[in-house]
């Protein structure tokens, strides 16, 4: 960890930061943690709103099936403990986006205890790994929505979102620098996508981090931790954290002293203000709420969890890997579910991982960033790229007409076999006819004959170039390599 060893430079000497995030992400699920209402992005407001949502006096919440089941699944998929006994506690306060006057959550007995993360922070050494802990996950009701700025005089309430199911993902202050939060943010959302059980859109606030940060000299106890409420972007985080180390390095250097507080990021400075301090902060009076009953899973319940999870992203890499993929093209290809998957597909329709691993990161991401597209809808299917892969490995295509076929592909969506029947693409491996071409080339060129044989060899490439130009692209470069060897050999 030497090389990436993150440190502030003061005047006093080297500070140290110390990192801790609380994820929230929300739960996908059709309908909310207690009630029957829909969950989906952009509703019209206060359309998605139950009675129980409302908090209409004499509903009774019922605990959602599905929002515990993803929760669980969350916690398996990060080795945590589940716990097969928890509850549910009121968190009591008083705010408009908050109907009940009190949060129901689970402070004493969350439903996932301690789990890790293991993550890479720099992309060039995909293989130095660091372990993240995390201390616990519990399940929640996310409040409603204020909108202050519609009306000059009005503020208005959405509760569409008011009782979603929120998972509160909680590390251990476990992270030392700016990159290491992200690359943990990173992963975090790339397994809830895989697990399915969050889909990690963070600018649409599905998934949002508190930022804990402390600065020390290196070896002494932990310094006191601001929190930075509700960053939306990996970038963001870095950001926050970053500028909040340098700002507590500043105050401390200056003799002052940290106060615990929670702080506010603002995007467009990158800087973090004060909002409150930890001495304005509220008692929440929490108790168990009267109107649940204590969770408890059963055996077959847990069993289902384990065995809906699929193949996540370390294991994925892994086997990858084995494969005989390098690390860091393994690291590219599993780190979005939907990237993973289609590569999944691209090698059930039989092709040779190596290559396919080499054709994807290239051709195929390039080309999706060229025309702005997501892989899901990539207009060329896995099993075409399959069979275009597959005529280059049995000589039909050189590397360079599998890319013009590739470019017809994108155009037209048609089958690489086609495109290179109704276009005449095929590479020649005819020797006799390559020898033809290449007895003209040399002909031609009598100079550049001369001085190759001469000594100059790095010409070889000019009569490479000089054949394949002849050809049209469509001779076979390794027998090209062959027969033009032995005959300007003369
Ligand atoms: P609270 O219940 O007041 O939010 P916790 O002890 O649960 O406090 O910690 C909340 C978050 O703060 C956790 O993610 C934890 O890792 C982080 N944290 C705790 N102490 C520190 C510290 N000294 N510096 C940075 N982060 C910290
Ligand atoms: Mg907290």
């Amino acid at each position: 960890m030497t090389e990436s060893t993150y440190r502030i430079q003061g005047a006093t000497g080297e500070w140290e930061v110390v990192i801790g995030l609380e994820v929230h992400a929300q739960v996908t699920s059709n309908a909310k943690l207690f009630s029957g209402a829909a969950t989906a992005f952009g509703a019209e407001p206060n359309t998605q709103v139950s009675l129980v949502d409302a908090a209409m006096p004499g509903m009774l919440p019922v605990p959602n099936r599905e929002c515990i089941r993803q929760a669980v699944r969350t916690g398996m998929a990060i080795d945590a403990q589940i716990n097969r006994w928890s509850r549910f506690d009121r968190k009591n306060y008083f705010y408009a986006d908050l109907p009940q006057g009190y949060q129901i959550s689970q402070l004493y007995h969350p439903l996932v205890g301690e789990g890790h993360l293991d993550v890479s922070p720099d992309d060039k050494n995909p293989d130095q790994v660091k372990r993240i802990g995390i201390e616990r996950i519990h399940v929640e009701q996310d409040a409603g929505k204020l909108m202050h700025d519609q009306h000059p005089t009005k503020s208005y309430v959405d509760l569409n979102r008011s009782g979603v199911a929120l998972m509160e993902i909680v590390s251990r202050p476990d992270m030392r620098s700016p990159a290491e939060a992200g690359a943990y943010l990173t992963k975090l959302r790339s397994i809830l996508r895989y697990v399915g059980s969050c889909d990690g859109n963070m600018d649409q606030g599905s998934m949002r981090a508190d930022v804990n940060v402390s600065v020390r000299k290196p070896g002494e106890p932990f310094g006191t931790r601001t929190e930075t409420k509700n960053v939306n972007s990996v970038r963001f985080v870095m950001q926050a954290i970053e500028h909040e180390a340098k700002r507590q390095v500043a105050v401390l250097e200056d003799g002052g002293a940290i106060v615990q507080e929670t702080r506010l990021f603002n995007p467009d400075t990158g800087q973090t203000r004060s909002m409150r301090s930890k001495e304005d902060a509220q008692d929440y009076r929490y108790f168990p709420d009267p109107d649940l009953l204590p969770l408890e899973l059963d055996e077959a319940f847990l069993e289902e969890c384990r065995a809906s999870l699929p193949e996540l992203p370390d294991a994925k890499r892994a086997r990858y890997e084995a494969a005989g993929i390098s690390p860091y093209q393994a690291g590219v290809l599993t780190a979005e579910v939907e990237a993973a998957r289609w590569f999944d597909a691209l090698l059930d329709a039989g092709a040779a991982p190596v290559a396919a691993a080499n054709w994807t990161t290239s051709e195929l991401f390039g080309a999706l960033n060229r025309t702005g597209r997501d892989i899901a809808d990539s207009p060329v299917s896995p099993t075409q790229a399959a069979e275009l892969l597959a005529l280059v490995a049995d000589g039909t295509l050189s590397g360079s007409l599998a890319k013009q076929v590739f470019e017809v592909m994108l155009e037209t969506g048609d089958a690489p076999a086609k495109i290179v029947e109704d276009r005449g693409l095929k590479q020649t491996s005819d020797t006799g006819a390559i020898e033809a071409v290449i007895a003209e080339v040399l002909a031609k060129n009598p100079n550049q004959l001369e001085q190759y044989r001469g000594g100059k060899e790095a010409l070889f490439g000019f009569f490479v170039g000089q054949t394949m130009k002849a050809m049209g692209g469509k001779a076979n470069p390794a027998v090209v390599n062959d027969v033009l060897k032995k005959a300007l050999a003369g």
